[in-house]
């Protein structure tokens, strides 16, 4: 089974309208190679639109980086699946660690939320990763097995190849620190028989799994060798087409 790697640009909270139109541009000049790997872009709320533009016609994907369950009511300063769709988005990063840990983002809501996305043909990035102190207390695979069933509980067959999982170890991300890709894979083929027994051993083959924590041009090549890495979810070196680019070529099926 070959599953085509995925490279994801979090933007976070970086980046006006002029600053995103421009990287998006500089992301589809820099990703022709289409048939090895996939991208996507996911920016602030507000450039979603600009940025849809900009991408229209390229291969490159929109992503957005959170959104709500529901698809319209009295839910004031939420973005629903539809309006989401209604952009231009093809995938939503969903239970990022900083929407855990900063928001009080809980398992039963990414569940909701990954729901949701794939109810309006979306592809959800599931983000799951133990903190620090879960790793040192040898609770990392637990923790995260955790989360992987919460988030998936009630995600059928038929949807579960849409599915995009994103192992990010809290301790990773934006700190320069990586996991070593051995330590990684490890995980990533922890998270893959988690899927086999959710669903099919079949299945499960088809999903990627994404790692991101400070991948970098210097060890996306090593990190994406890996048999069980897919591909990465890129924070801060997303921000600079020199490091994304790189990062995009690292990323072979
Ligand atoms: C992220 O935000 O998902 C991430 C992995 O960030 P960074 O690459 O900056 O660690």
């Amino acid at each position: 089974m070959t599953r085509k790697p995925l490279v994801a640009g979090n933007w976070k909270l970086y980046k006006n309208l002029k600053e995103s139109a421009e990287l998006a541009a500089a992301v589809v000049a820099a990703h022709k190679e289409t048939a090895a790997r996939e991208v996507a872009v996911a920016p602030v709320f507000t450039a979603l639109g600009k940025v849809a533009e900009v991408l229209a016609g390229s291969p490159v994907g929109l992503a957005a980086q959170d959104v709500f369950w529901e698809t319209q009511g009295a839910f004031t300063g939420e973005v629903g699946p539809a309006q989401l769709v209604d952009i231009g988005c093809r995938y939503v990063i969903v239970g990022h660690s900083e929407r855990r840990q900063l928001f009080g983002e809980t398992d039963d809501n990414v569940g909701r939320k990954a729901k949701a996305v794939l109810a309006h043909r979306m592809a959800p990035i599931i983000c799951v990763g133990e903190t620090l102190q879960e790793r040192e207390a040898g609770q990392a695979e637990a923790v995260v097995v955790r989360q992987l069933r919460a988030a998936l509980a009630g995600i059928g067959a038929q949807e579960a190849a849409r599915v995009v999982i994103a192992y990010e170890p809290v301790w990773a991300i934006g700190t320069g620190k990586t996991a070593e890709p051995r330590d990684a894979q490890e995980m990533h083929a922890s998270v893959r028989s988690t899927l086999a027994g959710l669903w099919t051993g079949a299945l499960a083959e088809q999903v990627r799994i994404l790692y991101g924590g400070s991948v970098k041009p210097d060890n996306a090549v090593s990190l994406l060798s890996e048999p069980d890495i897919d591909g990465a979810l890129v924070g801060g070196a997303s921000l600079t087409i020199e490091a994304f680019s790189a990062i995009i070529s690292a990323a072979k099926g």
